[in-house]
């Protein structure tokens, strides 16, 4: 690690001495609390935008904001001074050091958290929309022969893409943003832990899709939306109890040593003057040290304490281009039709369903004079 982003992963923290000192120990990945993220400020910067703020840019990487009047009203401000840099020493006078999981960056979040972001979005088709091999490039064949893809043509879908930011209190404090993709029957297609849906090409509007949502869908869609953000904040927090109960362990243990010693080292002091009638006072001082280690160690307990938090802050709904693709699977006389719906906005064919057993499938294999999955003819 650089002294830089050393420094960098030293800022968010900055609540006691021992929390610092594990950090520079610590494998746990330094994620965007710890260095500046590009995403992060072009979701501040659109976000400022939407909300009627004018942005101006400032030495340093610095952002000037004019503030819009909602939001004068809220941080009782005009402007404010945004500073990204997380590795800055001093901050302007005023300024917001405005990294996520700063105070200003919370601040920020909570703002746009009270009206999620609401956008229209298409999706761009890539052309050709799917590979040249069909649904060979996800499926592998043994024993059969493809035939020639049929592409199908593109039409358009409805998805709701769902922005989150998944927050971690206590110890290092800490945040993933993630977006859950969900498909037109309220199914969740993706979740990627990434600021924008990843590989596609965007385009502002919705094409080829006229009719407003029923209300209903619409609550279908926030429902799968929330249920699937639950689940990943509670895989998360399994995964960061781990890690942070080891650092936690680890400083109490570094507590531990340093006043086992000192206690250690009391108590030998007391024992050599016992003979001199100064055992009293002595005695207290290795009590008083007993007492300050407990006080200490709730301390670190408290401090390293963990609580979740799943905050929704943008809504994007899209129109996404699919199209099926039909193939068939040979082997002699054989003849079997396989079918996968295609994501044209990535060229990608979806697993085709085992003509067997219907289970998407990665392998399908002759089996007793029929195509089957592994499963099946195992
Ligand atoms: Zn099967």
């Amino acid at each position: 690690m650089t002294a830089a982003k050393k420094k960098a992963a030293k800022k968010p923290l900055a609540r006691g001495k021992g929390a610092k000192r594990s950090e520079s120990e610590t494998r746990v990945p330094l994620g965007e609390t710890a260095l500046e993220q590009p995403e992060w400020r072009a979701f501040v910067g659109r976000w400022l935008e939407i909300a009627g703020c004018k942005v101006e840019s400032a030495p340093h990487g610095d952002w000037e904001v004019e503030l819009a009047p909602d939001l004068q009203k809220r941080w009782r401000r005009q402007r404010v001074r945004l500073v990204f840099d997380p590795a800055r020493n001093t901050v302007p006078r005023g300024a917001w050091f405005t990294a996520p999981g700063s105070t200003a960056g919370r601040r920020i979040l909570e703002a746009a958290m009270d009206r999620p972001m609401f956008t229209r979005r298409t999706a761009l088709a890539q052309v050709p929309g799917a590979p040249a091999t069909g649904i060979a490039s996800v499926c592998k064949a043994r024993g059969l022969t493809w035939g020639t893809p049929r592409l199908g043509p593109v039409r358009y879908e409805r998805r709701v893409a769902f922005h989150a930011v998944i927050t971690r209190w206590g110890g290092l404090p800490w945040q993933e943003q993630w977006v859950v993709l969900v498909g037109a029957g309220g199914e969740v297609l993706e979740r990627d832990q990434a600021p924008q849906v990843p590989d596609v090409r965007p385009r502002e509007g919705l094409y080829q899709m006229g009719e407003d949502l029923e209300p209903e869908l619409r609550e279908r869609w926030l429902l799968a939306a929330r249920a699937t953000l639950e689940e990943l904040a509670s895989e998360r927090e399994r995964e960061w109890e781990v890690s942070v109960g080891r650092l936690r362990d680890a400083e109490l243990e570094r507590l531990g040593a340093f006043f086992s010693a000192r206690i250690e080292e009391e108590e030998e002091r007391d024992r050599r003057r016992t003979s001199r009638d100064e055992h009293e006072l002595e005695h207290g001082d290795a009590t008083q040290l007993k007492l300050e280690w407990e006080r200490r160690a709730a301390e670190v307990r408290q401090r390293w304490e963990m609580r979740t938090e799943v905050r929704l802050w943008g809504i994007e709904e899209w129109s996404w281009p699919v199209a099926d693709l039909e193939q068939e699977l040979k082997s002699g006389a054989m003849h079997v039709k396989l079918h996968s719906a295609v994501d044209v906005a990535r060229g990608k064919p979806s697993l085709p369903g085992c003509p067997t057993c219907g289970t998407p499938a990665e392998l399908l294999v002759r089996a007793r004079g029929h195509v089957a999955c592994a499963n099946c003819a195992g």
